[in-house]
């Protein structure tokens, strides 16, 4: 080792410290930092590169004979899990293949085909630091460099929150007594679920409709899938023959049939828009599309969607009456999506005469948007997806 032997002496206590501390009653270490990138440079010299995620300044290095190995080792560290060992034809490295031992500690072999005079030093680099080790044996250029397949970890990402707002356009949906047009409550309280959501760090909401235009249900799909979704929330306002049903109702995709009478006739009354304006029939679904359909029912998406309903439906049930005491399910096509959990919120029955005057007033409509919005963080808090902000807080 050519490295000043006092900061070798240094590093060599500053490892056996750390190993100590970390080590603790239960003897469990937790490493904090990740051997995030490893290349091998032929230049004059043989170089090799540790990319590591924290500046500590800590290695140790020290070399063996018969055969000819160089130790690394890295207190407190971890190997990025694409990382396998290798091995090379030709040059003065044979290969390299790591351990960690039970104190933290990431001991990195590398196995030489003669002795090296290694020296190393750190330097630092945006994020964390690189220790260079100069094996002080020439390089031969005509290798290729060698870089470990090591995938830096990617973003973090928001969790995406489709809001549709139901109808629009041509399709006003459902009419109150007093003339108030589904289509226009949905749109508010949609934008106000957004104003509520995009304030929620780790949450990016997306419009299906922001404004007064007709979107086929099918459309509606797509849309949430070009946004890359995770979450759909189909806002609607309730109507019925029965004019004093009232209350809020959360339904999931059924593949099966309705849960209700009711709601058979609600499915196909929101459906019948895209009968109406010449959408393609929704029964002319491929087989390919039905046997999805089918794969859903396995899968967990509908089960997703029941457990976010639930979550909306029990803050639902907080400000004011539900029309049913739990998740309803229906086949509506607007909830279709395969692989994205999909709900739909009836806010209350338009078709009520008191309910369509809350309806129309700014204080309910924030009200139920509120409710909404607590119900998807809810949700979110225990089934953020994977690669999220939101999942990699939920610690
Ligand atoms: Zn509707």
């Amino acid at each position: 080792m050519r490295n000043n032997p006092d900061s070798a002496r240094r590093r060599l206590i500053q490892l056996l410290g750390s190993a100590a501390l970390l080590s603790g009653p239960a003897g469990v270490a937790q490493a904090v930092n990740t051997l995030s990138g490893f290349r091998m440079v032929q230049q004059d010299n043989v170089m090799l590169h540790f990319d590591l995620s924290e500046a500590t300044g800590d290695a140790s290095l020290f070399t063996l004979t018969n055969p000819d190995r160089l130790v690394i080792d890295l207190p407190d560290t971890r190997m990025a899990e694409s990382v396998t060992p290798e091995s090379f034809s030709q040059g003065a490295v044979k290969g390299f293949r790591f351990g960690t031992h039970e104190s933290g500690k990431l001991r990195v072999v590398i196995d030489l085909r003669r002795p090296v005079n290694a020296s190393f030093r750190f330097v630092a680099r945006q994020v964390g630091q690189r220790l260079i080790v100069d094996l002080g044996v020439k390089g031969n250029p005509e290798l290729a460099e060698y870089k470990a397949r090591i995938t830096e970890p990617a973003a973090l990402r928001d969790v995406i929150v489709a809001i549709d707002a139901g109808h629009g356009g041509k399709d006003p949906g459902a009419i109150g007594q007093r003339s108030t047009r589904e289509k226009d409550i949905t749109l508010k309280v949609a934008r106000r679920l957004y104003n509520r959501l995009e304030k929620q760090p780790g949450v990016k909401p997306v419009m299906i409709r922001n404004k007064d235009t007709y979107v086929a249900l099918r459309e509606r799909i797509r849309i949430a899938r070009d946004k890359h979704a995770d979450l759909f929330i189909s806002v609607h306002a309730d109507a019925f023959k029965r004019k004093a049903a009232k209350g809020s109702s959360v339904y999931a995709l059924s593949l099966k049939g309705a849960s209700s009478e009711a709601a058979a006739w609600l499915a196909e009354k929101e459906n019948e828009a895209d009968a109406l304006f010449g959408d393609i029939a929704l029964d002319g679904l491929s087989q390919d599309l039905k046997q999805t359909l089918l794969d859903l029912a396995q899968n967990s998406t509908l089960e997703a969607s029941l457990e976010v309903g639930d979550d909306v439906l029990s803050e639902l049930k907080k400000i004011g009456a539900v029309h049913k005491p739990s998740v309803e399910q229906a086949n509506f096509a607007v909830l279709k999506s395969p692989d994205i959990p999909s709900v739909l919120v009836e806010t209350a029955f338009i078709s009520n005469l008191q309910e369509e005057r809350k309806l129309n007033s700014p204080r309910f409509q924030e009200t139920l948007a509120a409710a909404i919005q607590k119900g998807v963080m809810g949700y979110l808090s225990k089934r953020a997806p994977e690669g999220t902000r939101l999942y990699a807080n939920k610690g």
